[in-house]
């Protein structure tokens, strides 16, 4: 199915150390993506696997020189084929450190970072709140230095891995100077966290209540007031992973439907054969296939420099995660009622496709800033 997407030699390798180490978590997943907590069997084949270096830099346990979009794409391609809560556990180390990679202090570096790559630290990036989603400029958590101190009081909402990560990096308001970064350990007193509500894809996922959290003011991370800078290249080498995740649950989707419709007869024959129904499957294929290479083209292109590519990152988000969804529905219905059955592979996929047009980046948001990019470049 993946023929017209031919990758280099080392980038091939890659995906089939992903592939295998994904197929090898295929019992485990049932219970692990139905879990709201870290599934303790995930985690520690995800750290046993060593694919957590690729997503911190080579001189702090590494893979990579710089983190690599191209490679953490198609692992993330590969895993969400099996196990949602595995691509989430993997994608995390990186989303929750790429700020401190870019801009950390080097004594924060070595502190965390090599832990980061092990998994023995897991870690959280703690942006949205109750009141601001999309709009991060909104935030009203605050953070004030106090002599060498920072001292934090907010509220964040919806942050993966609360809970259970080793630390935060949380974006705080300074007063006139703008947004700023910081690097809270999870165990600093006044920091506690609560589960978020339970979400149709169940995801580890919690608020972190930071009440007069006080901290060093070396836990900044970058400038005080360019706290944004860090998070959107954060953003600009993770967003075009999320695509890759979305590819391979929509392939995995299809896979099992064209299991369905080859052996399920209807009125005489496979309905792989009916001809709408050839034609949700034939779509799907078109779906998987063109969004594939776009995601691929797009990763390739951040290799090169994520942020002046962004646009191409977040049209490849964009193009497959919605390709993704219609993906899912089509093949829920290729497989009649069994497409219906809690909890079975593509009823899974159904619900995990949903959230993945929301966060990173939700499809309206990324519009706007696609159809500015289409007005500067049209002449
Ligand atoms: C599974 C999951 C994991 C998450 N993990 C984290 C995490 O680890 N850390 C973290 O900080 N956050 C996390 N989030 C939160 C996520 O980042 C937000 O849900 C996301 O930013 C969208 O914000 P919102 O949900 O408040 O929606 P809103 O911003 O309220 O948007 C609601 C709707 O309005 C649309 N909209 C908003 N603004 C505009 C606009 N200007 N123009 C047009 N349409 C617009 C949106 O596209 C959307 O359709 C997670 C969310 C989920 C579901």
């Amino acid at each position: 199915m993946n023929v017209l997407a031919r990758l280099p030699e080392s980038y091939e390798a890659i995906r089939l150390e992903a592939e295998t180490f994904a197929n090898s978590l295929e019992a485990m997943s049932v219970e692990a993506d139905a879990s709201n907590d870290v599934h303790p069997g995930v985690l520690q084949a995800v750290r046993d696997s060593g694919l957590i270096r690729y997503t911190v830099p080579a001189e702090y346990g590494g893979a990579f020189e710089k983190v690599d979009p191209f490679a953490v794409c198609l692992i993330r391609e590969e895993l969400m084929k099996v196990c949602s809560h595995a691509d989430s556990l993997f994608a995390l180390q990186g989303i929750g450190s790429f700020a401190i990679s870019v801009a950390g202090s080097s004594a924060m570096k070595d502190e965390w970072l090599p832990r980061v790559a092990t998994g023995e630290v897991l870690a959280g990036l703690a942006l949205t709140e109750p009141v601001a989603g999309s709009d991060l400029k909104s935030i009203v958590t605050t953070a004030r230095q106090d002599g060498d101190s920072i001292v934090i009081d907010g509220h964040k909402s919806f942050i993966s891995n609360a809970g259970a990560a080793g630390y935060y990096t949380v974006l705080a308001k300074e007063g006139d100077l703008g947004l700023s970064a910081f690097l809270v350990p999870a165990d600093t007193p006044g920091l506690s966290t609560r589960p978020a509500p339970e979400l149709i894809a169940p995801h580890v996922l919690g608020d972190v209540l930071l009440d007069s959290v006080t901290i060093p003011a070396s836990s900044r991370i970058g400038e005080p007031g360019k706290g944004l800078a860090p998070v959107l290249a954060t953003l600009a080498v993770f967003r075009i992973s999320v695509a890759g995740a979305a590819v391979g649950l929509a392939q995995r989707a299809l896979e099992e439907a064209t299991r369905h419709a080859r052996s399920r007869e209807q009125f005489g024959r496979p309905l792989l054969r009916l001809g709408p129904v050839a034609g949700l499957l034939a779509d799907s294929w078109a779906d998987v296939a063109s969004t594939r290479l776009l995601t691929y083209q797009a990763a390739q292109l951040a290799q090169e420099d994520p942020q002046r590519h962004l646009e191409h990152s977040s049209l490849a988000k964009l193009a497959a995660t919605e390709a993704c969804s219609r993906v899912v529905d089509r093949c829920v219905q290729v497989m009649g009622r069994w497409g219906l059955i809690h909890d079975s592979r593509i009823e899974r996929c159904y619900r995990q496709a949903r959230a993945m047009r929301i966060y990173e980046g939700a499809s309206e948001v990324l519009r706007l800033g696609i159809a500015r990019e289409l007005g500067s470049e049209v002449s």
